[in-house]
């Protein structure tokens, strides 16, 4: 078992869309980013990687490289689900933070930690999400940004490995 913890935060602009855990939120603002700036799925990629000892999420997409302008980050975990599968890692659980003090994620949770569970091929009821405010405090506070926690646990098969663990 390999535990790994991501972290995110972005910046909110208007005309932009509003992606987390990759669904939708109607909102007047978005997370801005090189790519679609879906914090809470690099968050949890971050804490993937770091649980296989595969560096993190800009090591393998670069903010600089134009491949990956305005790119769906689920295709980022898509590729990064492959690797650890080549390593023989598969995705056991995930917890997440969401600390946004706007728009109100409540009625949203359901469809994120769903929307996650499918995108890291793990039972929702592997899926943790907590969504809160910052309590007023700061840029996020302020609703300049959103931010996100995340921890992912990783069990490596013993059919790849040849090893009973
Ligand atoms: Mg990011």
């Amino acid at each position: 078992m390999r535990i790994g913890i991501g972290y995110d935060i972005h910046a909110l602009k208007k005309g932009r869309k509003l992606l987390l855990g990759g669904i939708e939120i109607p909102y007047s603002k978005g997370l801005e980013g090189h790519s679609d700036g879906d914090a809470l799925l690099h968050a949890v990629l971050d804490a993937a990687l770091g649980a296989a000892g595969m560096g993190d999420i800009g090591d393998h997409f670069s903010d600089r490289d134009p491949r990956f302008k305005n790119a769906d980050s689920r295709l980022f975990a898509k590729e990064i689900l492959a690797q650890l599968k080549k390593k023989g890692f598969r995705v056991d659980q995930i917890d997440t933070i969401v600390i946004a003090q706007e728009p109100k994620l409540y009625p949203f949770k359901e469809k994120m930690r769903q929307s996650l569970a499918k995108i890291f091929a793990v039972p929702p009821d592997r899926v943790g999400l907590k969504a809160k405010t910052h309590e007023g405090f700061g840029a996020i506070g302020r609703g300049e940004a959103i931010a996100c926690q995340a921890a992912v646990v990783l069990q490596k098969s013993s059919k790849k490995t040849g090893k009973k663990k």
